[in-house]
C-alpha cells in the first residue's frame, strides 16, 4: 500500500546521555518533569536529571501511576496550566510517557480531557514532550500513541496524534540496571507482540518491513535465550534498540496491521490489572489459533525465518507453539487461569466491555466480531 513514513523523534542513545538534556531542551523553556511511583530516586535517574536541567526552569510532578489513570493526569494538568509550563519532560516507561502525552494535549484544550481519548476531540494543539526512557518496552518513546485509563469506570482507551510525538528521547541502557525481573520480561514480551501486530498479517511482498521485522523478532528470541545472563552492557544495549525499533512506526508503514490483540488486552488490564504485556501473552495465542486460516502463511513464514522450524503440514501451528514456549520461558502466563482469572465470569464481562467500547469488528481484516472474541477468550481461559 502507499504510505507516508515519518519519525521525527531524535533518539540520544548510550551511557552518560541524559546529560545531552542541558542543550536539547531550550534554556528559555519551562520543564515539567514527570515520573512515576519513584524507581528514578533510588536508581540516581532523578539525580541525573536535576544535573542536566540546573540552567533551566523546572518543577515536578510525580505518582503517576502504571496504567495512568487520567484522574491522576489532570491534576498534571492543572498544574501545567497554572504554572504555564513551556515543555513536558517524561522520565518511566510506557505509563509515564503515554501519560505526559496525554497531558501535553490535554494541557492546551478547553474541554474535558478525556475527550480525546473517546474521540470527542481530534488533538489540535500540544506542549511538546522530551523522554528520558527507563523501561525498554513500549516504543512509547518515538511513537505517537497513548494508552489511559479512567479508574472510575474501569476503562482503558488509546489515542494516537502526530503531534504528540516526542521531540527527543534518552535512551541509555545503564538506568534499566535496576528493573526487576518481571518487568524486563514483559518489555520483551510486549515488543515482540507489537512487531507480531504489523508482521503478522496477510502482506507477503513488503521485504523490507518483513525483513526487518525478523530481524528484531530473532533479536527477541535471542534475548529470552540469554535472559538468565542478562546483567551486561550488550544486552540491556540489543533490548533496548530493538524495543524501540518494534513500534516506530517503520515496520508498519505500507503493510496491513491487527492490533486485535491489544484491544482484548487493554480489556484485560482495564477489569482485572493484569501487567499490560501478560494480557498479550494470554490472548494473542489463541487469537493466532481462530484465525489460523488467514495468518497460516504468515506463520509458517515466521516460523522459517525466526524460530528455524522445518517446513511442513502443521508448521502454523508449531509456530504458535514456539511463541507459547517463549513466553513461558520468561515465566509469563499464557492463559487466563494461569493470571488467577475466572473464564466463566470473566469472559462475558470482557466481551461486554469490547461492546461498550466500540471493539467489535478488529483485527487485520475487521473480521474479529465479538463472537468471535468470545471465542478467543474462552480458549485462553
Ligand atoms: P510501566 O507501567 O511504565 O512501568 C512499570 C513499573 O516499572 C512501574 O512500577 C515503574 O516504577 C517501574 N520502573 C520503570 N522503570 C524502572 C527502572 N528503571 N527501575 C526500576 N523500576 C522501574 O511499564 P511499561 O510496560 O513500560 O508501560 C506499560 C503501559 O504502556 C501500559 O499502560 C500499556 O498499555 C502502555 N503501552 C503503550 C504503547 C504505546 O505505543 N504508547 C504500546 C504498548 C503499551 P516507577 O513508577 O516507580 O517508576
Ligand atoms: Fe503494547
Amino acid at each position: 500500500m502507499n504510505f507516508s513514513f515519518s519519525n521525527s523523534t531524535r533518539i540520544e542513545f548510550g551511557q552518560g546521555r541524559i546529560a545531552k538534556l542541558a542543550s536539547l531542551i531550550d534554556a528559555d523553556q519551562k520543564v515539567l518533569v514527570v515520573y512515576g511511583g519513584g524507581s528514578i530516586k533510588k536508581n540516581g535517574v532523578y539525580d541525573q536529571i536535576k544535573d542536566a536541567l540546573k540552567d533551566h526552569s523546572w518543577l515536578e510532578f510525580s505518582g503517576v501511576e502504571a496504567n495512568p489513570t487520567v484522574e491522576t493526569l489532570d491534576k498534571a494538568v492543572e498544574l501545567a496550566r497554572k504554572e504555564k509550563v513551556d515543555y513536558i519532560l517524561a522520565v518511566g516507561g510506557g505509563s509515564v510517557i503515554d501519560g505526559c502525552k496525554y497531558i501535553a494535549a490535554a494541557t492546551l484544550y478547553d474541554g474535558d480531557g478525556w475527550d480525546i481519548l473517546t474521540r470527542k476531540y481530534t488533538v489540535a494543539r500540544a506542549l511538546p514532550l522530551g523522554v528520558v526512557l527507563t523501561l525498554p518496552a513500549t516504543g512509547s518513546e518515538s511513537n505517537g500513541g497513548s494508552v489511559v485509563t479512567k479508574a472510575a469506570t474501569k476503562e482503558k482507551l488509546s489515542f494516537g496524534s502526530p503531534l504528540v510525538l516526542p521531540r527527543v528521547a534518552v535512551l541509555d541502557p545503564d538506568v534499566i540496571k535496576s528493573l526487576p525481573e518481571r518487568q524486563v520480561a514483559n518489555g520483551v514480551v510486549d515488543a515482540f507482540v507489537h512487531i507480531c501486530e504489523q508482521y503478522l498479517s496477510h502482506n507477503s511482498d513488503a521485504w523490507v518491513q518483513d525483513g526487518y521485522a525478523e530481524a528484531l523478532l530473532r533479536n527477541l528470541v535471542r534475548l529470552a535465550e540469554e535472559f538468565p545472563q542478562r546483567d551486561n552492557d550488550v544486552w540491556r544495549n540489543n533490548l533496548m534498540w530493538t524495543a524501540n525499533q518494534a513500534l516506530n512506526g517503520l515496520i508498519g508503514a505500507g503493510v496491513a496491521q491487527d492490533w486485535a490483540t491489544h484491544m482484548i488486552g487493554h480489556e484485560i488490564t482495564a477489569l482485572y490489572g493484569v501487567d499490560h504485556a501478560r494480557t498479550l501473552a494470554i490472548v494473542q495465542p489463541s487469537l493466532l489459533r481462530v484465525q489460523i486460516a488467514d495468518k497460516r502463511a504468515k506463520l509458517e513464514q515466521m516460523g522459517r525465518n525466526v524460530f528455524n522450524l522445518p517446513q511442513d503440514d502443521n508448521l502454523a501451528e508449531t509456530t504458535i507453539e514456539a511463541i507459547e514456549r517463549l513466553y513461558s520461558s520468561l515465566e509469563i502466563p499464557i492463559r487466563l487461569s494461569h493470571a488467577g482469572i475466572e473464564g466463566d465470569t470473566a469472559v462475558p464481562a470482557l466481551v461486554d466491555a469490547l461492546e461498550k467500547h466500540g471493539m467489535t469488528a478488529l483485527g487485520e481484516n475487521r473480521a474479529i466480531t465479538l463472537d468471535v472474541s468470545r471465542e478467543i477468550l474462552q480458549r485462553a481461559a
